[in-house]
């Protein structure tokens, strides 16, 4: 445990906040209500709740883009495998759009994941 997340939940107890039977989906630390806000005091951030059966968590949006990153350089070395072998205009046409999506996707998930890192 680091001396930060300590000092943090000793400070955030000592103001009144409540900790929750919830944990947070990063780090599996106890989350905690702050001033109405939930927050996980290990990644510092605030976890916020969109809806009741598919919960977006502010906190892990960065690993999901690292996952989903991860998962398009995957395709894109597969995908690029298979436009070497083919020689069908039809299939290089099909395979082409499939990476264009794909290459456009990532440099948006890298953008996305700027603006949370910057924060
Ligand atoms: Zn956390």
């Amino acid at each position: 445990m680091s001396s930060d997340y300590i000092k943090r939940m000793s400070d955030a107890l000592r103001s009144g906040a409540k900790m929750l039977s919830e944990v947070c989906p990063v780090c599996s630390s106890p989350l905690f209500e702050i001033g109405g806000e939930m927050r996980c005091l290990r990644c510092d951030k605030p976890v916020v709740r969109v809806r009741e059966e598919s919960e977006v968590y502010v906190a892990s949006t960065p690993l999901v883009l690292t996952q989903l990153e991860n998962a398009i350089v995957a395709k894109l070395d597969a995908l690029t495998a298979l436009l070497q072998q083919t020689t069908e205009p039809e299939e290089i046409k099909q395979l082409s759009e499939t990476l264009t999506s794909l290459v456009k996707l990532f440099h948006e998930s890298r953008k996305l994941g700027e603006t949370f890192r910057k924060q």
